[in-house]
């Protein structure tokens, strides 16, 4: 009996995973590429940890001089641990410090200089160079991946998205509210559409997901679905 579906189909390709704060794409992006036996590519990590660095070493997020200098120069690596994709800041483990509230507030500013964009860029193409990756941000599909082989973007409402976040911050023990994290939403997505370089955007050959009445199950099963129909069917 022939297979309907073709595993080496999936050899040396690109998934990108791209949408806003809260839309489900990290832990998306995380499940499907375990499900497929990928890399998975945080790209707003590699942002995160350049404002960790201008955070601890009083550099203003706006200071493109200094943060374009400077950012060619960081050595940022991913390692997975007991199933933890760790984050490595010059060879110290930055997972969780780049989850705080300060680089939260930080990041959009941080990632909007042109220099910037340019290091982590260069860096995501290197880590992806063989493919097998499954990429996440707000400009994998349309400037890191052009040319990746399944483009989706993922969204929700924005109170969903809130919903979200909160449960995240009551994890890590930060206190907020639901109207905090609406507002904190909000001008972050603002700030990431509307910048100049790589603002976040739908492509055209994006498949768009809502979210908003999904669960993380669901939405895996949905991408695995478009990527076994797509790319591995016979
Ligand atoms: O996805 P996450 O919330 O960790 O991203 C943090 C920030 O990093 C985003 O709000 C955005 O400003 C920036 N970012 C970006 N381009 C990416 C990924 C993230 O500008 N590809």
């Amino acid at each position: 009996m022939t297979r309907p579906y073709k595993l080496s189909a999936l050899e040396g390709k690109v998934i990108a995973i791209d949408g806003p704060a809260g839309s489900g794409k990290s832990t998306t992006a995380k499940m499907v590429a375990a499900r497929l036996g990928f890399t998975y590519l945080d790209t707003g990590a590699m942002y995160r940890a350049v404002a960790l660095f201008a955070i601890e070493n009083d550099i203003s997020p706006e200071d493109a001089r200094a943060l374009e200098a400077i950012a060619p120069r960081l050595v940022i690596e991913f390692k997975t641990e007991e199933e933890i994709n760790r984050v490595f800041l010059n060879g110290r483990d930055v997972t969780e410090a780049i989850r705080s509230p300060e680089v939260t507030s930080a990041v959009s500013p941080v990632s909007a200089h042109a220099g910037v964009r340019e290091a982590m860029v260069a860096r995501q193409r290197e880590i992806a160079r063989k493919g097998n990756v499954v990429a996440e941000g707000r400009d994998t599909t349309s400037v890191v991946f052009p040319e990746a082989d399944i483009k989706v973007y993922l969204d929700a409402s924005l109170k969903e998205r809130a919903r979200r976040r909160l449960i995240d911050f009551s994890r890590q023990g930060i206190d907020s509210t639901l109207e905090e994290q609406m507002a904190l939403l909000a001008k972050r997505d603002e700030f990431d559409s509307s910048r100049s370089n790589s603002p976040l955007t739908r492509t055209g050959d994006s498949i768009l997901i809502d979210t908003t009445n999904l669960n993380i199950e669901e939405q895996v099963d949905k991408i695995i679905k478009l990527i076994t129909v797509r790319l591995m069917k016979k």
